[in-house]
């Protein structure tokens, strides 16, 4: 039998995936989603992943990293540290890389934890495949053309030209589930099976700190127990939505904006 090689991501789709709050729920159950991101060099990348994953539908987002008097100072519902991530308590999931810098060590460290874990930005350029291989927990990570072409090891214009071969390679040589980003999104798993295109892009997302709010948000989507797959294309739905609905406002977007209406785009996905 012929599968699919692509599936476009339905509104009906992502709305049975979005985690709500039920009578039984508390903080914990909800999910709780830990941040490894930013350094004294780029503090900008932790608060947008922050403000993501505060918009995830996780209960709680733990930050640890040097960013963390920027981070408290714009979000006092996030808990935050200035250790190692495993000085971070209990967390379901991790959101690792952007802004990190050359701070290889906190990847590993969290790559280490039996959780999922999303690589993002710097993290993908500090991950060693070597570091995944003993991995059990699900990992996912969001390269856009650039970051993906370093990991294939290949011109950013192979990947450009050959996008949806592209992400299927290097989720089955990673053995992780890859979100490409782009004017179309695109998500593959390791297993194979059809690549998810999410249609809801805009080209006002083509700002930067966009991708630092897209790792938060599908970080804490993970948290709250989606698989990789889900939480990857259901956090590009979202994302793109909040774009188109704050671009109907006003533009240019920044990240900002685009993290501030994520809970209508959530409530319009409802
Ligand atoms: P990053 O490259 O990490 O800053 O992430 C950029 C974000 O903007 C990703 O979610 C991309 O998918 C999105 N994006 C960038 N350019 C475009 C475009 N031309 N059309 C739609 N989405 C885009
Ligand atoms: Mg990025």
């Amino acid at each position: 039998p012929s599968v699919p090689r692509l599936e476009a991501l339905q509104h009906a789709d992502v709305a049975r995936m979005l985690p709500l709050p039920g009578a039984g729920s508390d903080k914990y159950r909800r999910g709780v989603v830990g941040v490894a991101a930013g350094s004294a060099r780029y503090p900008g990348a932790a608060v947008l992943a922050v403000a993501g994953a505060l918009r995830g539908g996780a209960g709680a987002v733990r930050y640890v990293g040097p960013a963390a008097d920027a981070v408290i100072a714009r979000f006092p519902e996030c808990l935050v540290g200035t250790g190692q991530p495993g000085t971070a308590g209990r967390v379901q999931s991790w959101v690792v890389g952007p802004g990190i810098g050359d701070r290889g060590d906190a990847v590993r460290e969290v790559l280490a934890a039996d959780v999922p874990v999303l690589v993002d930005a710097d993290g993908l350029r500090l991950l060693d495949a070597a570091d995944l291989r003993g991995r059990t927990a699900p990992t996912l990570l969001t390269p856009h053309a650039g970051e993906a072409a370093a990991l294939l090891g290949v011109a950013r214009e192979e990947v450009e030209a050959a996008r949806l071969a592209s992400v299927r390679e290097l989720a089955a040589r990673y053995g992780a589930t890859v979100l490409l980003k782009g004017s179309t999104t695109l998500v593959a798993d390791p297993g194979g099976g059809a690549v998810r295109a999410d249609p809801m892009g805009t080209p006002w997302l083509a700002t930067a700190g966009s991708g630092d709010v897209l790792s938060g948000l599908a970080g804490s989507l993970l948290a709250a127990g989606l698989d990789a797959r889900d939480a990857a294309s259901a956090a590009a739905y979202l994302h793109g939505l909040a774009a188109r609905l704050a671009a109907a406002r006003g533009t240019p977007l920044t990240a900002h904006d685009v993290a501030a209406t994520l809970p209508e785009a959530w409530h319009g996905v409802r």
